[in-house]
């Protein structure tokens, strides 16, 4: 806790020099940010955003994010393609300088990190590694990275280490938008590609701190964003990224929830169709289809799809998805659902224990078309399974056992042998539609435009020192 706390100062420090060094444009951003303030729920049409205004957008603030490469690891090695300097993180002070290739070992004993490399071995509470030159890159894992790595106990045992990346906000994006939207997406699709750096920038920055007991900020893949590093950029993700530098979504004054997805299907979700969550107003559910009603992301990488199950597989697979569905409606997060998830075919019935399968059919549809309850019924009783955990139980069959791709299907059974799911779009359904924002773009929409759908409500700004937790 003592170095995260640390680092967090440091790096707060870092914007407080760079902001009291930068007073000129501060000021240049005030009006900026009284406007997000000041006019919540105003529309982007009130206010120019995305390339229009990247003069004042390219002063915002500098944020470092720590990024978890990796937790709870034995014996690291790390290197630069340029050269680099190991000091401690505690106080900044350099302990030695490396070439180019030169390695460094590092892994924790006794609760701190031990480095050793050609020149000198020793100990310390949190190693940090970085270029001479930002031209460089550190290595680590294979992959290359910007900024610095940084080794620390890992907090959750203090018997192995985490490695972050300690990386610039916009550095970090570069390395996640390629992959999150796909990479070598052609300048026709730049403005869905901005939109997205937008999306996955507020989504970063809202998370700052969030993890602060594991001791960083975001995983680098599926349970944040999935980061690739400096290998990963490319040529127009960055200029997208470049050309939306500091800009964040908010609503009602706070950074938005911007959730985002593959596929849609043609309607958003609304969130509260996901979890059990009250309604959230940003992420109402919306419509995706074009005037002539086809869908915007129709032609979308699995827009349509089929799972099918013997009646055996199906059983196997709910064997082990029913008692994790009645797991987290009595100890998870979905409470609110379970006074009505399991109704026992004779009293005393367990739950935990589904028994042979009889019928699968769904229970109630929402008015977007989405399979709102699915009904399992089995030996031991009905299951009312809800929302977005219908994708968490009605896995795919054949050892896979990965969610169904969305909530938007047709079940068809057949007399106890099979059973047959055929749907549209791909992932939660919240937020930005990935397909459908490509759509747009090269249809000629802007990025203020695809947020603006997708996300109804919110404004557009910079980040601005006052945003900092
Ligand atoms: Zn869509």
């Amino acid at each position: 806790m003592l170095r995260s706390g640390l680092s967090w100062t440091r790096r707060r420090l870092r914007v407080a020099a760079r902001r009291h060094g930068s007073l000129a444009l501060v000021l240049a951003l005030l009006p900026l940010a009284a406007g997000c303030f000041a006019s919540k729920r105003v529309g982007y049409q009130d206010r120019p955003v995305g390339p229009d205004v990247a003069g004042p957008i390219s002063a915002a603030e500098p944020v470092d994010l720590r990024v978890a490469l990796g937790e709870q690891l034995a014996k690291q090695r790390i290197t630069c393609t340029g050269p680099y300097r190991i000091s401690s993180g505690l106080y900044d002070e350099t302990i030695l300088d490396l070439d180019a290739g030169d390695s460094t070992s590092a892994w924790c004993l006794q609760g701190r990190v031990m480095y050793a490399n050609a020149l000198q071995g020793g100990r310390l509470d949190w190693l940090v590694a970085e270029p001479r030159d930002p031209d460089h890159h550190m290595l680590w894992d294979g992959r290359s990275w910007r900024g610095a790595l940084h080794v620390i106990v890992c907090p959750v045992d203090s018997a192995s280490v985490t490695v972050l990346n300690v990386v610039d906000l916009e550095d970090y994006l570069a390395g996640v938008v390629p992959l999150e939207i796909g990479r070598g997406r052609p300048e026709s699709e730049r403005a869905a590609v901005e939109a997205q750096a937008i999306a996955a920038r507020t989504y970063a920055f809202a998370k700052l701190d969030a993890r602060r007991g594991r001791g960083f900020d975001l995983y680098a893949d599926t349970r944040d964003q999935v980061y690739g590093g400096a290998d990963v950029e490319d040529p127009v993700a960055t200029a997208a990224v470049s050309a939306t530098a500091g800009l964040i979504l908010r609503h009602e004054g706070l950074p938005a929830s911007t959730f985002f997805h593959a596929n849609c299907g043609g309607h958003t979700v609304a969130k509260d169709a996901v979890w059990p969550v009250p309604p959230d107003p940003l992420l109402r559910g919306v419509r995706d289809t074009r005037p002539d009603g086809r869908p915007w992301c129709a032609d979308g990488h699995g827009a349509q799809w089929r799972e099918q199950w013997t009646w055996s597989d199906l059983e196997s697979v709910l064997q082990r998805s029913l008692p994790a569905y009645m797991n987290y409606v009595e100890n998870g997060s979905g409470k609110a659902w379970a006074s009505d998830a399991f109704r026992p075919a004779t009293a005393g019935a367990d739950g935990r224990r589904p028994g042979q399968l009889r019928d699968l059919r769904v229970a109630e549809t929402s008015p977007d078309g989405r399979v709102a309850v699915l009904e399992v019924v089995t030996t031991s009783g009905v299951y009312r399974v809800r929302g977005g955990r219908i994708r968490w139980v009605l896995r795919s069959g054949g050892g896979k056992f990965t969610l169904l791709r969305s909530t938007l299907f047709d079940l068809t059974v057949a007399d106890g042998r099979t059973a047959t799911a055929t749907g549209r779009g791909h992932g939660h359904g919240l937020g930005l539609c990935q397909d459908g924002a490509v759509a747009r773009a090269r249809a000629g929409e802007q990025s203020r435009d695809i947020l603006e759908h997708y996300y109804p409500g919110a404004n557009l700004g910079p980040i601005v020192a006052s945003d900092l937790p």
